[in-house]
């Protein structure tokens, strides 16, 4: 396997896929909004679309720095899932129950997403074959049945477990000894969502200017090198891109994550594989990689990598580390030794913003008319969705047209969180965090023991996780 002629940045895969768009026009000077939402990726255009959809007479502008889907919707791993950051935080502040109805809006949203794309005729090359997780030492199966027995006890009665040969017989990942499978997901093309969820939201009205950063978010504006505009309503979109926001240093940490797509593999290789199903891929490390089988027969394949940057540093372009690269590409080979041939033609990185306790929050401050949805810690393409229908309730309900809705009363609706650490505390925790993570991997890697490592436990308890 080669990595010389691999792609590294140009944002991502999907991109080099697609072509990367064209810019459109900048805010052309001061205007005014009923609602102004900054940022373009899927919070952003979600929430547009739902809230023109309500109220179609409604003035809504999107301010983008770069072009709507610049950021992680335009370049994460395409995993259309139920997986929610914080639920079993939010079960212990607000009880089970409203942590069950949080998970039963989630499987809800897999199938909205589905059902709009289908509706305004979005082809992302949504492919429903659930989420697939595997193990493949006595440590991750033990990980394994409790993640299960949880999901179970959350309300998903309809997620399996399988056993060693089971789960050889959908996909053949070496030296897989079980796994769990839930209905609740889909394979995606990032792009092909986000670019025709751009042109849907164009189609219906709303205004959306790119190459204009927001210098600063204040109540009723949004400051720009090219204007300001003015809306009751201003929301901040911007998730792993927030700390570059005046005032929002240690909001969200933007955590990286990389991803690496080989060539399109020929047919032997996926006899060898399987895979037939299409189920988005995981494992059950600390360190964890995602994977998709794309519609093309490729593999995209993601992890990690170097976590953080100093001073939340976001990339250059979703350009990543050579180091991660080959980190990426071991990862590969180890589950799909077949593969090991295979070229990989691009890598990329990109950034999603991890909260100070881990857990997805969405709010409007009644006050202010300052919004925000996001810190969803790399499960954001369906949680947008969740998001920005919550958005469009809270807005409505605040302009006094509608009542508290089964979504403005999700608990983690206006969830308060501190601050991240200043540096170098930040840094040294988030790398401490994985440098751990990653020793515990390896040592499970060679244990029989099935208990989770105690270095990752107590990283995890460090980290504010559980
Ligand atoms: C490599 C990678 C893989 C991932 N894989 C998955 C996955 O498989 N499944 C999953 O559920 N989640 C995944 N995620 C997370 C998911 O992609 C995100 O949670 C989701 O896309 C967040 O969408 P968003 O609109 O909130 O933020 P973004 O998509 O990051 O959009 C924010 C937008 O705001 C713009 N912006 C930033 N600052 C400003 C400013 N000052 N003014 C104007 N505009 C601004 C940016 O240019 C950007 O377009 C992944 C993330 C990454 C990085």
């Amino acid at each position: 396997m080669s990595t010389v002629s691999t792609v590294n940045g140009g944002i991502s895969f999907w991109y080099a896929d697609r072509g990367t768009p064209i810019a459109r026009e900048p805010l052309p000077g001061d205007s005014t909004a009923d609602v102004c939402i900054v940022g373009g990726g899927y919070t952003g255009l979600w929430t547009a679309y739902y809230l023109k959809k309500a109220v179609p007479f409604l003035n809504i502008t999107i301010l983008e720095a770069n072009f709507c889907g610049y950021g992680a919707s335009g370049r994460n791993g395409g995993w259309l899932y139920n997986g929610i950051a914080g639920r079993d935080r939010y079960a212990k502040l607000h009880g089970h129950e409203a942590a069950v109805r949080l998970q039963q809006a989630m499987n809800d949203t897999v199938a909205e997403v589905v059902r709009v794309a289908t509706e305004e005729d979005i082809d992302a090359d949504i492919h429903q074959g659930g989420v697939l997780e595997v193990a493949y030492t006595p440590a991750q199966l033990a990980r394994l049945k409790d993640f299960h027995s949880v999901e179970i006890a959350f309300g998903e009665t309809d997620r399996v477990l399988r056993g060693a040969r089971e789960t050889g017989e959908r996909v053949n990942v070496t030296g897989a000894v079980g796994s769990t499978w839930t209905p609740h997901g889909a394979r995606l093309h990032p792009v092909k969502l986000v670019t025709g969820l751009a042109a849907t939201v164009e189609a219906l009205g709303v205004t959306i200017h790119e190459s204009t950063p927001v210098t600063a978010i204040e109540p009723k504006h949004a400051r720009t090198p090219y204007g300001t505009v003015r809306a009751p309503y201003i929301l901040r979109c911007t998730e792993g891109f927030t700390a570059n926001l005046k005032g929002h240093k240690r909001t969200w940490l933007p955590m990286n994550s990389s991803m690496i797509a080989t060539e399109p593999l020929p047919r032997s290789v996926w006899d060898a594989i399987g895979w037939e199903g299409r189920e988005t891929l995981g494992d059950m490390a600390h360190a964890y990689m995602y994977a998709q089988r794309t519609a093309d027969d490729r593999i995209a394949l993601g992890g990690r990598g170097v976590p953080y940057r100093y001073g939340s540093a976001t990339d250059n372009d979703g350009r990543t580390q050579p180091a991660t690269i080959e980190a990426l590409r071991d990862i590969l080979v180890r589950l799909f030794p077949v593969a090991a041939g295979a070229r990989i033609d691009h890598a990329w990185s990109g950034v999603l913003g991890v909260p100070r306790d881990w857990c997805a929050t969405v709010t409007l401050d009644r006050s202010t008319g300052l919004g925000w949805a996001g810190g969803y810690v790399g499960s954001g393409v369906a949680t947008t969705n969740l998001a920005a229908r919550t958005l469009r309730d809270l807005i409505q309900q605040d302009s006094g047209q509608s009542g508290p809705t089964e979504l403005t009363t999700l608990p983690w609706v206006d969830h308060k969180v501190r601050k991240w650490e200043p540096e170098p505390f930040r840094w040294l925790g988030v790398h401490g965090m994985y440098a751990a993570y990653r020793a515990a991997d390896r040592r499970e890697l060679t244990s029989p023991r099935p208990g989770t490592d105690p270095i990752a436990k107590a990283a995890d308890r460090l980290a504010g996780r559980h």
